[in-house]
């Protein structure tokens, strides 16, 4: 008996009340059999996290056990080992459940099974991302077996007693340790909880109580849905007879569009236009995601890669109206006729080099 209180809770010998009873009830929700179905070793640490906190949550208790001399009439001496003493007040059984029941609300080992949760992989078009979408996809699940009523027994009614836990479902345990009796209860491994033995299977399921079933779900995804983001629905995943179903988890790809791509509302494209159009100026009609096409005005003398913004020519879900922004990017014509060569260079003895901004600029750094 020199396992040491404070370690099993994580917390250091000065710490306060408050941070006892928080790490208690965390490793106690972590390591609860609820949670652990069938698990002996998180049982045994729940039993082990109990009996910490039944002495440290107790200021009286806790300061005998930092102290057992004083407490024990100088009984033993050093750290725990003077706990052969007892606690009077403690009153073993149910103690331990009565606390961990305030803190969660009740019910027995087995009292509220949860189902698992389903992810699923779903890919939108860019435009359905974009306006939002219904549709119908396949999710394949568990669910209670219908021919047994989920309980895995023909007819749902061909089963016993389960002997081992005498039709609880839970076997309870109680230790005597030096400070008391402990008790802890688990899910019986024999039948699982249900506290019935299966006598004849039901044929549809084998005995397994549950099918997998192939189901088909119409869901609405809102608009200006992203790439990789989670959508996640409540109760469409498992569900588990007398629980809470799991939830079904949509992995949303979108696929990339030819021509935009999307921040939010907005919408971000390149369009191209020809060296004379960003020379003279030009009015170009660019697509749009919905509808007539954008006009845009090219302004005289456009640099390349100049990004001109089409207000409310965005995504419009209804309630918002994104803008379009189209980055203009100059086309300059290759091989050109021994004629085109010549009237360019006709045309270039026309420019001044004060005209040419950026190269002016470059030139004086
Ligand atoms: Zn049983
Ligand atoms: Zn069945």
């Amino acid at each position: 008996m020199d396992k040491n209180y404070y370690d099993i809770l994580g917390v250091s010998k000065t710490a306060s009340q408050d941070e006892i009873k928080s790490a208690y009830k965390k490793l106690a929700f972590k390591y609860h059999p609820d949670h652990n179905p069938g698990d002996n070793a998180a049982a045994d640490k729940f039993k082990e996290v109990n009996e910490a906190y039944q002495t440290l949550g107790d200021p009286d208790k806790r300061a005998a056990y930092d102290n057992p001399a004083s407490s024990f009439g100088g009984f033993g001496g050093g750290s725990s080992g003077g706990f052969n003493g007892d606690f009077g007040g403690f009153s073993g059984f149910g103690g331990i459940f009565d606390n961990i029941f305030n803190f969660f609300g009740g019910g027995s080992a087995n009292a509220h099974p949860q189902g698992r949760d389903v992810g699923i992989r779903v890919t939108l078009s860019f435009e359905e991302a974009a306006f939002g979408t219904q549709k119908e996809v396949n999710v394949t699940r568990t669910e209670p077996c219908s021919a047994c009523n989920g309980t895995g027994a023909k007819n749902g009614t061909e089963f016993t007693k389960c002997s081992t836990c005498n039709g609880a479902g839970k076997i309870r345990q109680v230790q005597n340790t030096p400070i008391g009796q402990v008790a802890s209860e688990r899910v019986c491994p024999k039948c699982g909880g249900t506290g019935k033995i299966i006598k004849e299977a039901c044929p549809k399921c084998f005995g397994k109580a549950f099918l997998r079933v192939n189901t088909k779900l119409k869901l609405t995804f809102p608009p200006l849905m992203e790439n990789g983001q989670t959508v996640t629905v409540r109760g469409e995943g498992d569900k588990v007879k007398g629980g809470t179903p799991g939830d079904l988890v949509i992995a949303v790809s979108v696929t990339p569009h030819k021509l935009f791509t999307r921040k939010g509302a907005d919408l971000y494209m390149t369009y191209p236009i020809t060296m004379m159009q960003a020379l003279l100026g030009d009015k170009v009609k660019v697509p749009a995601i919905k509808g007539d096409p954008l006009a845009v005005t090219v302004p005289e003398g456009t640099q390349s890669e100049t990004t001109v913004k089409v207000r409310g020519g965005g995504v419009d879900t209804g309630k918002r109206k994104g803008d379009m922004y189209v980055n203009l990017v100059v086309d300059i014509p290759k091989n050109l006729t021994r004629e085109q060569k010549a009237k360019a260079k006709e045309l270039a003895e026309l420019f001044k080099d004060s005209q040419y901004e950026s190269v002016k600029n470059f030139n004086r750094k």
